[in-house]
């Protein structure tokens, strides 16, 4: 299957793409870690992308398009894929599609978690990582980063809400709830019910 995950800054992106691939049996791949290893990795991508980050911009178009180009020509992703952060604007998602074409292939579903924006403002200021070992918040988890990726967010990505509701691919998933009944909503979603597991609907 091949399937993007959708959704604003805070409303569990990260953790839902690994328990989903998981059930899927397909690669998460996330272009915030790709871009993340990248930076503590201190490479040319990294460097290019983390002035943007740090700010909460999005890295420009043309240096994620080929990034996610090169990350879905390796051979795990030739089974399928779940796409975590990519796309976020228009013209990824453009790109994208013209990249599926040109190997013959399509997405199959677009899962978008909602989640009101005072919840994420909420979850985000809380959130930590932990590297070697220790607490740490994340450079755009910062107050003022956090809005500025939240006015990016509906900006520049909700857009493709609609986009992928022209074409069918659309289904809007409510974020609110334990991880569990997220998920069991997106397999549900999926055409990929789970039994025995809690289901809101
Ligand atoms: P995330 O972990 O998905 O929240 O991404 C963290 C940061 O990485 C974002 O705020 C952007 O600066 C950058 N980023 C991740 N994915 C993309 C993308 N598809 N396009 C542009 N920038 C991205």
């Amino acid at each position: 299957m091949r399937v993007v995950l959708l959704g604003p800054p805070g409303a569990g992106k990260g953790t839902q793409a690994q328990v989903i691939a998981g059930r899927l049996v397909v690669p998460a791949i996330s272009t915030g870690d790709i871009f993340r290893t990248n930076v503590s990795g201190q490479t040319e991508l990294g460097k290019e992308a983390k002035a943007y980050m740090d700010a909460g911009d999005l890295v420009p178009d043309e240096i994620t398009v080929a990034m996610v180009r090169d990350r879905l020509a390796e051979p795990d992703a030739k089974v399928g894929f779940l796409l975590d952060g990519f796309p976020r604007t228009i013209a990824q998602a453009d790109q994208l599609r013209s990249s599926l074409a040109d190997l013959g292939q399509g997405l199959d579903r677009v899962l978008e978690l909602v989640v009101d924006e005072e919840e994420l403002v909420r979850r985000l200021s809380g959130r930590r990582m932990v590297v070697d070992g220790q607490e740490v918040q994340r450079e755009d988890d910062k107050p003022e980063t956090v809005r500025r990726r939240l006015e990016v967010y509906r900006e520049q990505t909700a857009p493709l809400s609609g986009f992928y509701q022209a074409q069918g691919l659309l289904s809007q998933i409510d974020a609110i709830g334990s991880v569990e009944e997220v998920t069991a909503r997106a397999m549900k979603a999926l055409g990929k019910p789970e039994h025995g597991q809690p289901d809101a609907g």
